[in-house]
């Protein structure tokens, strides 16, 4: 950053605002209330001072302890906002941060470390190495659906790799928000994690158009991050984008029915269906497809019992508005399952759907609640075609019992991520890159993979100076038989 734009950005600027200076606009009606603290931010950033391993540490440590002190307001926020069970809390939520957390601990040292690189015959005798740079100054915004993960696991990555962060959590899960708001607050200076809270489409503008962030990491709807990316664009700032989509799941004939019945029961109805990489709708081989809807019924009575609205285990819907676009697509087909709703609970049955037609809302849109379609499909293609409705889904899911038909399955469908014989449980690992693809995303984090998208990867070349022929000077001519054998 220049010095007049430093200048701009303490105040202290006193030459012609020009375009590059647009982020500076210190009398529009955002003013100091919210650029104030994003310029101490940016100045704290700037001094280096969350830099060193040991600062980095520190801060995920307490981070952890925080977590531990806060657990049960935690549980209790994300059971007000969403119903959710101390248990799915722990596996979905806390438990999940907690584990990054520890991976992070116990590799940041490893991870920050330059990684050496070759150096090609023109530059002898120098040494080359790739270091990792801090992005700077990051800004993270969060979904309802996993209020305290989507947020805090991103942060996890942002504060290893030396990050300052604001956080601007979905304004749709107030009591988690608030919890974590005074939990932020109470471990990090402001100058270095920033929280802040109120309707995104109001602030998320405010502060990506009057403040140039080094990075922003954006999770939620694929409308809205087109927004996050233009706004981003309009400033060159890079972005992850963590976006939704309808994520397919293919069962073959020779699947072990039960077994799949049960997978994909367990991660659709999970937080009654509203997780990004939830099987949005099942393909199932027609021959197998009574079977396999048996054996669904069979798991979902299993797990939530027939009185699923007064289950333990079973979330409800985050808002009305959420809860009146789920209940519109409950005749796009038969009902073989499920099917009740009561608006005051917010409570929608774990709902099956079969002889859904491909061109009704529920197969166009990303369901994010608990009614499945059931479609059926008898070839390869026919089933590659209604997935291609949709495409680059945030991941991918088959069951079979064939080694060779999963491949090709993963080789045929373009995904984020994907699974055999599984739905959903890849994103809790954290040694595989979590992300989607085109219209389900770009970039990825968990593990390593948040410490390096928050890291700019700086190439870095260090010459003796022993050494200083005159090749590389000019004049250079009579010298092009060299350069052909040296550079080829
Ligand atoms: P959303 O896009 O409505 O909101 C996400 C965030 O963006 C919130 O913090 C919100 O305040 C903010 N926001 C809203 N309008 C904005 C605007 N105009 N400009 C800037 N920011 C704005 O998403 P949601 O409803 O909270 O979450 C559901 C979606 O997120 C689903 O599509 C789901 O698949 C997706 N999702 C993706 C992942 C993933 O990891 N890929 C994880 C969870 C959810």
């Amino acid at each position: 950053m220049g010095k007049e734009h430093r200048d701009c950005e303490n105040g202290n600027f006193k030459g012609e605002i020009t375009d590059s200076h647009r982020f500076c606009k210190l009398h529009s009606s955002f003013g100091f209330m919210l650029l104030e603290p994003l310029n101490y931010m940016r100045r704290y950033y700037e001094s280096g001072a969350t830099q060193s391993f040991s600062f980095r540490k520190e801060q995920l440590k307490k981070l952890k302890q925080a977590i531990v002190k806060y657990e049960k307001e935690l549980y209790a926020a994300l059971y007000s906002d969403l119903k959710k069970s101390p248990e799915e809390c722990w596996v979905t939520e806390l438990g999940m941060v907690t584990a990054e957390i520890n991976a992070a601990l116990k590799s940041l040292h490893r991870w920050m470390k330059p990684q050496k690189a070759g150096t090609n015959l023109l530059n002898f005798p120098s040494s080359s190495y790739v270091m990792n740079e801090p992005m700077g100054v990051a800004l993270i915004i969060g979904p309802w659906n996993y209020p305290f993960q989507l947020l805090i696991n991103p942060l996890v990555g942002a504060i290893a790799a030396g990050n300052c962060v604001v956080l601007k959590a979905s304004e749709f899960a107030p009591a988690t928000d608030s919890v974590m708001k005074k939990m932020i607050e109470e471990i990090f200076p402001k100058e270095y994690i920033l929280y802040m809270q109120g309707e995104g489409a109001l602030i998320v503008p405010q502060l990506m158009n009057y403040f140039r962030f080094d990075f922003v990491f954006y999770t939620g709807s694929t409308a809205v991050g087109k927004i996050v990316y233009k706004m981003a664009a309009e400033h060159l700032v890079p972005v992850t984008l963590e976006l939704g989509g309808k994520s397919p799941c293919v069962v073959e004939v020779d699947a072990n029915i039960k077994v799949a019945a049960r997978r994909i029961a367990m991660t659709k109805f999970s937080n009654a269906g509203q997780m990004c990489v939830a099987p949005d709708y099942v393909l199932v081989q027609q021959s197998v497809k009574e079977k396999f809807i048996e054996s669904l019924r069979g798991a979902l009575l299993s797990f939530f019992s027939n009185k699923p609205e007064e289950d333990y285990n079973y979330c409800r819907i985050i808002n009305e508005k959420q809860f009146d676009r789920l209940t519109g697509y409950l005749n796009s087909g038969k009902i073989v399952h499920g099917g009740r709703t009561d608006r005051g609970k917010l409570f929608i049955e774990p709902t099956i759907l079969e002889n859904v037609s491909l061109d009704t809302q529920v197969m166009k849109d990303e369901v994010f609640g608990p009614i499945l379609p059931v479609i059926t499909f008898e070839t390869m293609d026919e089933a590659k075609q209604i997935i291609q409705q949709n495409p680059n889904p945030l991941a991918f899911y088959v069951y079979t019992s064939s080694r060779k038909r999963g491949i090709e399955w993963l080789n045929a469908i373009p995904s984020g991520g994907a699974c055999i014989n599984n739905s959903s449980w890849h994103l809790t690992n954290h040694h595989l890159p979590f992300g989607g693809r085109g219209f389900s995303g770009m970039g990825n984090y968990h593990g390593k993979y948040s410490f390096d998208t928050f890291s700019h990867k700086k190439a870095v070349m260090k010459t003796p100076t022993w050494f200083d022929p005159n090749l590389k000077y000019p004049p250079f001519k009579g010298m092009l038989k060299w350069y052909k054998k040296i550079i080829r």
